[in-house]
């Protein structure tokens, strides 16, 4: 099956894209790498009468250190959030999450902002941009926002985006000296979305930690945190079954997902601690 015809229009700027998004009716869809939406209009599960490419916006890519906040532009790819220098010093999380994001051809053309508007439960960014405590800023007729990741995404491929905003960029606050960040999840194959994934951070206010494909969104699991400041790590194994609600389906039990959430909490404290055998 192939996307029914609808039209096209190049942004020449983030002002010109609004002005497209404003005049399309509802009917606007922002095209970034395309890597997800363009697999969700051939089979016919997004529709738009106007795709309105914004990939061509240099000034909306890159990754730059802005006094304690590392900012990561929306149209910066995988490839390079995970080639990036400063990603690597300052959110190192976010450099080991892109070797588990699907393949070389895909990290080539995908953006850490269509990833986080896309919002899909079973993504890597999206949980480390819980993990991290970041900042969403988009763009829309009413000016500029910025949203924190907490209140960013709210159902499944579903967020606080309106339809005639853009995502622009993504901030977060840069690791401390002694920060650690850790990810860990279980795919059946390389490169296959994850059955269930899990951040680790910790720094001098305690612990951070979220949680992928184990609901309709990215989770931060606050109990769970609360219990590994407090050492306790049997009852943020607990907290941490509490807090989730996994799906059933052709890949994992709801139960098989639970048992695994658990098993990524200990391994990544068992990191933490340096217990790596
Ligand atoms: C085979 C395959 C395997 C994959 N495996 C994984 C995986 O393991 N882990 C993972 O995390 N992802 C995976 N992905 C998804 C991939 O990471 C996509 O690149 C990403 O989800 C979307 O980024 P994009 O730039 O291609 O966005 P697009 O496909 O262009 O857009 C996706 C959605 O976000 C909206 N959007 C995009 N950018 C913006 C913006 N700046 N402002 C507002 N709205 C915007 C679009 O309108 C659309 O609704 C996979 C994709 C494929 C095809």
């Amino acid at each position: 099956m192939k996307a029914s015809a609808g039209g096209y229009a190049r942004a020449e700027s983030v002002g010109h894209a609004l002005d497209l998004l404003a005049g399309s009716d509802g009917q606007g869809r922002v095209l970034a790498g395309g890597q997800s939406l363009i697999a969700a209009m051939n089979m016919r599960l997004s529709f738009g009468d106007l795709l309105v490419d914004i990939s061509k916006l240099s000034e909306l890519s890159g990754v730059v250190v802005e006094g304690d906040t590392l900012r990561i532009g929306a149209l910066t790819r995988h490839a390079q959030v995970g080639a990036d220098p400063l990603a690597k010093t300052h959110a190192p999380l976010l450099t080991d999450a892109v070797s588990h994001i699907a393949h070389a051809a895909i990290r080539n053309r995908g953006t850490i902002g269509g990833a986080l508007a896309h919002a899909d439960p079973a993504a890597e960014f999206p949980a480390c941009a819980l993990a991290l405590g970041s900042t969403i800023h988009a763009e829309g007729p009413g000016g500029a926002r910025d949203i924190p990741a907490e209140d960013f995404f709210e159902d499944v491929f579903t967020t606080a985006l309106n339809e005639d905003e853009i995502l622009t960029a993504i901030s977060l606050p840069v690791a401390e000296e002694d920060e650690v960040q850790i990810l860990e999840e279980v795919a059946r194959r390389s490169g296959d979305y994850a059955l269930v994934g899990l951040c680790l951070v910790k720094r001098t206010a305690g612990h951070r930690v979220s949680l992928f494909s184990v609901g309709p969104k990215p989770i931060l699991a606050v109990g769970a945190m609360a219990a590994l400041d407090a050492g306790d790590l049997d009852t943020a194994l607990d907290a941490l079954s509490a807090e989730i609600d996994p799906p059933s389906d052709t890949q994992a039990s709801a139960a098989y997902r639970r048992h695994l959430a658990g098993v990524l909490l200990s391994r990544a404290v068992a990191r933490l601690k340096g217990d790596t055998a």
